[in-house]
C-alpha cells in the first residue's frame, strides 16, 4: 500500500479530485475533514472534542486526528493507494505521519500539490453548498444542482458549511498559509512533492495528470 498525500488550499479542488480518483480500483480517498464531521454528526468523544474547534476554523489536536488517521489506515491495509486529503495539515502532523507510515510498514507515494491561484479559491468556496440531510457537495457556480437550493441526490435543502462562511474562510486561508503551506517546502526538500496545475475547469484533464503520477 501507498499513501498520497494531496495539498492544497481549502478550495483548491483536493475533495472533487480525490472524490473522482477513488472511482479507479484500489484507491480510496481519505478526508479528514469529513472523518471528523462525521464523528461530530455521530457524538462520538472525538466528535464531541473536535465540533467547536471545527467551527471555529480552527485545527483540532494533532493527537486526535493521528488517532483517527492510524485507525483508519489499519482497518484499510489491503487498499493498493490511500489518498490523504487534509491530513498532514502542519509539519508536525507530517512527522507524525511519517513515523505511523514506518509502524505500520507503509510506502510513501507521493505529496500531490493541487496549485491554485487565492483569488480562485475565494471565489470556489463562496459558491459551495452541502446537502444538509445526505452531505452531497454542489457549487453554485461550478456545480450546480438542478434545483436551485435543493440536492439532486435526496432532495433536502442546501446549506452553506459554518466553516465556509466568509469571515470563516479568511481565517482558514490564514491557517492554511501559516501552518500547512509550509508541508510544501518539507516534501520539496525531500524529493517527494510533484505539482498538476489545479487554476483551471477541466477536472478530467487534472484527473489524469494526477492519475500519471499515483500509478
Ligand atoms: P476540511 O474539510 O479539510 O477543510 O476540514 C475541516 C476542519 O476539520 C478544519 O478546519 C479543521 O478544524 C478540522 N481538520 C481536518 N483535518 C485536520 C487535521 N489534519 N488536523 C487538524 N484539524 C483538522
Amino acid at each position: 500500500m501507498q499513501i498520497v498525500v494531496l495539498l492544497g488550499a481549502p478550495g483548491s479542488g483536493k475533495g472533487t479530485l480525490a472524490s473522482m480518483l477513488s472511482k479507479l480500483p484500489g484507491i480510496a480517498h481519505l478526508s479528514t475533514g469529513d472523518l471528523l464531521r462525521n464523528a461530530v454528526k455521530a457524538g462520538t468523544p472525538a466528535g464531541l472534542e473536535a465540533k467547536e474547534i471545527m467551527e471555529s476554523g480552527n485545527l483540532v489536536p494533532d493527537t486526535l486526528i493521528a488517532r483517527l488517521v492510524e485507525e483508519y489506515l489499519v482497518s484499510h491495509a489491503s487498499l493498493s493507494t490511500i489518498l490523504l486529503d487534509g491530513f498532514p495539515r502542519n509539519v508536525a502532523q507530517a512527522d507524525i505521519l511519517a513515523e505511523l507510515l514506518e509502524k505500520h510498514e507503509v510506502d510513501f507515494g507521493c505529496a500531490l500539490l493541487l496549485d491554485v491561484a487565492d483569488e480562485v479559491v475565494i471565489r470556489r468556496i463562496s459558491g459551495r453548498r452541502v446537502c444538509s440531510a445526505c452531505g452531497a457537495g454542489y457549487n453554485v457556480d461550478t456545480l450546480p444542482p438542478k434545483k436551485d437550493g435543493v440536492c439532486d441526490a435526496c432532495g433536502s435543502a442546501l446549506c452553506t458549511r459554518k466553516d465556509d462562511m466568509p469571515e470563516t474562510v479568511q481565517h482558514r486561508l490564514s491557517v492554511y498559509a501559516e501552518q500547512t503551506f509550509p508541508l510544501v517546502e518539507y516534501y520539496r526538500t525531500r524529493g517527494l512533492l510533484q505539482v498538476v496545475d489545479g487554476s483551471g475547469d477541466d477536472l478530467d484533464a487534472k484527473v489524469k495528470a494526477a492519475v500519471e503520477i499515483i500509478q
